[in-house]
C-alpha cells in the first residue's frame, strides 16, 4: 500500500480515479470482509466504525476508519470477496468533507 503524505498528491490521485459518490458501489451488498487500513490495523469494510466516502471504477471504495485514516481498496473475488489496499492517507492531511 502506498501512503500519501502530501495534500497535492492525494487530490491529484483522487481526481485521476474520478471519485464518485459512495452509494454507486453499494458496499453493504458485499457483506463482511476485512481490509488493511492505512492506520495499520485491519477493519471490516462494513463495520460500524467504517464509513465509505467515495467509489471509483472498477469496484473501488474509499473507506475512512474511526481514527480518521482513509484507504482506497479494490474489491476482488466473486463468491468470496477480498480487499486489496491500494493506497491511503491520514485524514489530518486531506479530508474529503
Ligand atoms: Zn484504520
Amino acid at each position: 500500500m502506498i501512503i500519501f503524505d502530501s495534500k497535492d498528491e492525494i487530490s491529484k490521485k483522487l481526481k485521476e480515479e474520478n471519485l464518485g459518490s459512495a452509494h454507486l458501489l453499494r458496499l453493504n451488498g458485499y457483506g463482511s470482509f476485512n481490509y488493511l487500513c492505512s492506520c495499520g490495523e485491519t477493519h471490516d469494510v462494513n463495520g460500524k466504525d467504517i464509513s465509505c466516502k467515495g467509489s471509483a471504477k472498477p469496484f473501488k471504495a474509499l473507506l475512512k476508519c474511526n481514527k480518521n485514516f482513509y484507504t482506497m481498496i479494490k474489491i476482488e473475488g466473486f463468491f468470496r470477496k477480498k480487499a486489496l489496499s491500494e493506497y491511503g492517507f491520514d485524514g489530518k492531511i486531506f479530508d474529503t468533507e
